[in-house]
């Protein structure tokens, strides 16, 4: 089983990319999708007047700040607008794909954070009025029931808190969370960038290998939300079904294809 997560960023390739995880599907692969939205969500917020804002832990991991109102704009941004592209276009080639929130049959639950220590405006803050959370199960069973009955998840944010409804969860760590669920074997992280860079502006440092014993050791190079990639990363490999994840560039033609052979940055 591989589990697939595409970028949310300006860039990426969803029609090649499900033209991949088409002939992947036809080889006889389990393929579950998750996908995020920055990019439209962001877009979607500013025409609504309800511009993104981000917070930065103090471990250096940047997030989306959710209130309600930016929570209905990842909804709309997630389940109205990307999701139904992604399936539209699976669809287009013939994949059985189906569409699901996290909150959607409790797929994805968590537990919202009670308080987050986190550089807003300037100044270190304790922010407790943020609906993100931590995933704490996925309902494994619906999602291998879809796969058995040849459906494609195409996965996306909110999870459910029982106490607090539909919360905001990254989708990195969703598709992790996902992977370790069923047991995946691969795990591939699409994004707008080639992979883990010592420097992010020179894309001929990227790093090409190396094993999730040396995960903690290359996070010195991730800045921001790459932290979280290698975070989701670390939390796969606790499940020793898997074999592999791919951090690569979702950005080029046949960018699936391209980091199965080998491009982007592998983990083993
Ligand atoms: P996605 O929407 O695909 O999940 P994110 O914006 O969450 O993408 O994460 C990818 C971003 O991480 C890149 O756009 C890049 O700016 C940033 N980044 C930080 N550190 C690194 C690094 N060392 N190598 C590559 N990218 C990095």
């Amino acid at each position: 089983m591989i589990v697939i997560k595409l970028g949310g960023a300006v860039g990426i390739d969803y029609a090649s990319c499900c033209k991949n995880i088409s002939y992947l599907v036809k080889e006889g692969f389990k393929v579950v999708v998750v996908h995020g939205g920055s990019d439209i969500a962001n877009n979607l917020g500013e025409q609504l007047g309800v511009p993104p804002v981000y917070i930065t832990s103090t471990s250096g991991v940047t997030s989306r700040y959710t209130n309600s109102d930016s929570l209905d704009i990842l909804n709309l941004a997630m389940k109205g607008r990307l999701n139904p592209l992604i399936v539209e276009q699976l669809l287009k080639y013939e994949v059985k794909a189906i569409g699901l929130s996290g909150i959607d049959g409790m797929l994805i639950q968590a537990q919202k954070k009670s308080a987050i220590k986190a550089v807003f405006n300037g100044k270190t803050q304790i922010i407790r009025d943020d609906l993100t959370g931590k995933i704490t199960k996925i309902n494994s069973e619906l999602i291998t029931m879809l796969l058995d009955l040849g459906y494609i998840p195409v996965i996306s944010p909110p999870a459910y808190d029982p106490n607090y409804g539909a919360i905001n969860v990254d989708a990195d760590r969703t598709a992790a969370a996902i992977a370790q669920a069923i047991n995946a074997e691969c795990l591939l992280l699409m994004s707008n960038i080639p992979g883990l860079m010592t420097d992010c502006n020179d894309v001929e440092s990227i790093i090409h290998y190396f094993t999730h014993h040396d995960i903690e050791k290359n996070m010195k190079y991730a800045k921001g939300r790459m932290k979280l990639k290698l975070i989701a990363s670390a939390e796969a490999f606790l499940n020793q079904h898997l074999k592999k994840v791919i951090i690569a560039d979702g950005r080029q033609y046949d960018a699936i294809q391209k980091a199965l052979n080998g491009q982007g940055t592998i983990i083993e």
